[in-house]
C-alpha cells in the first residue's frame, strides 16, 4: 500500500509529491501516539498533582481541623499534668509527713521510659507525631492518677489509725481545775508508811465528790489497783497505753465498759491509803509507770505547766500510793 505526502519546498516554492513506505507511515503513526500518550500524562499529573479535587480540599480542611483539635487535647493535657504534679508535691511535701509514710519512690510515678517505644517501629508524620505525643501524655495522666489514688488510700488508711491513736493516748487532765499537784512522780515519803517509796503518779488535791474523766478513748480494764488504791478505775488505751484513777469515792464505770476521753468515769475521794480527798493518777507506757505531768501538755498553758511541774516536785507532801 502506498499513500501520497506532500511537502513544501523552498527551493521550487512548490508542494512536491513524497513518497512515504508502509513501515515509514507506521513509525509516524506511533510517533504522533507517542506523544499524544505523554502529553495526557503530563495533564493528569497537573491535575492530580498541582490542582486539589474539591473533595481533596474538604479532606485537606477537615485534616486542618483535627489537627488544630489535637493540639488543643495536647496542650490540656499538659496543664492536666501540671496540676497532677502540684498534687503529688502536696503528697509528697505535706501529707506523707504528716502521716510520717515514705515518699513514693521517682520510678513509681513516672512510666515515660517504658511507654516510648510503642511507636517506634511506625514511620512518623506530624499528625502521627502529635497522636503518639497524646497517647503518651494520656497514658502517663492514667497511671500517675491511679498511683495518686493509691497513695491517698493509704494516707486515708494512715490518718485513721494516728487519729484512732492520738484518740488513745492521754492528753487531758482527769479533773478539769487541778492546779494543786501535791504530790510528783518519782521517789517520794509514803504518807503512812513515813519510808522512801518511789511514787508512780501524781496526787492532785480536789474536794470530794469532784468529777474524774477519762483522759483518752478507752476500755474500762478487768486488772485490780493494788491494794490500798481504794476504789479505782483501770483504762486500756490501747497502743500500750494505761491510766489508773484511785481512791475514788464512787466508780460509775464497770470493766470492759468503752469510754472516750472526757468521759466521767467516778468521784473524788479518799478510799484506801490515802490521808485526805484527792486522785492519785497514773500513766503506764508498755508496762512502765511514767509521769503524767507530761501528758497535760495539750491543754495547759506554758505557765500552769510550770506551776504543775514545780508542785509536783515537792516529794515530801505525798497523800498515798
Ligand atoms: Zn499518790
Amino acid at each position: 500500500m502506498e499513500r501520497n505526502f506532500y511537502f513544501f519546498n523552498p527551493n521550487t516554492m512548490s508542494f512536491e509529491k513524497a513518497k512515504l513506505s508502509f513501515w515509514g507511515f507506521i513509525k509516524r503513526i506511533v510517533w504522533v501516539g507517542a506523544t499524544a500518550i505523554s502529553f495526557a500524562i503530563l495533564v493528569l499529573w497537573i491535575a492530580f498533582y498541582v490542582f486539589d479535587s474539591p473533595r481533596e480540599k474538604m479532606l485537606q480542611r477537615e485534616n486542618n481541623e483535627l489537627k488544630e483539635q489535637l493540639n488543643i487535647i495536647s496542650e490540656r493535657l499538659d496543664v492536666m499534668s501540671l496540676t497532677l504534679e502540684d498534687i503529688q508535691d502536696r503528697d509528697d511535701q505535706v501529707y506523707r509527713t504528716i502521716f510520717e509514710a515514705d515518699p513514693i519512690p521517682f520510678e513509681k510515678r513516672n512510666p515515660w521510659f517504658n511507654l516510648r517505644t510503642r511507636y517506634d517501629s511506625i514511620p512518623m508524620n506530624e499528625t502521627l507525631k502529635l497522636l503518639k505525643n497524646i497517647d503518651i501524655k494520656t497514658s502517663t495522666l492514667l497511671f500517675k492518677l491511679n498511683e495518686e489514688r493509691i497513695s491517698l488510700d493509704t494516707l486515708l488508711q494512715l490518718a485513721e489509725r494516728k487519729s484512732d491513736m492520738m484518740a488513745s493516748i492521754p492528753a487531758i487532765r482527769p479533773i478539769k481545775n487541778m492546779y494543786n499537784v501535791t504530790s510528783g512522780f518519782g521517789m517520794r515519803i509514803h504518807p503512812i508508811l513515813k519510808t522512801r517509796q518511789p511514787h508512780r503518779g501524781v496526787d492532785i488535791t480536789a474536794p470530794k465528790g469532784t468529777p474524774v474523766y477519762a483522759t483518752a478513748d478507752g476500755v474500762v480494764s478487768y486488772k485490780q489497783a493494788p491494794s490500798g488504791y481504794g476504789l479505782s478505775v483501770i483504762v486500756d488505751h490501747g497502743y500500750s497505753y494505761e491510766t489508773l484513777y484511785a481512791h475514788l469515792s464512787k466508780k460509775i464505770v464497770k470493766s470492759g465498759q468503752k469510754v472516750k476521753r472526757g468521759e466521767l468515769i467516778g468521784y473524788v475521794g479518799n478510799t484506801g491509803f490515802s490521808v485526805g480527798a484527792h486522785l492519785h493518777y497514773e500513766v503506764w507506757k508498755n508496762n512502765i509507770p511514767v509521769n503524767p505531768v507530761n501528758f497535760f501538755l495539750s491543754e495547759i498553758t506554758p505557765e500552769e505547766y510550770n506551776s504543775i511541774l514545780e508542785s509536783s516536785k515537792i516529794v515530801n507532801q505525798a497523800l498515798s500510793f
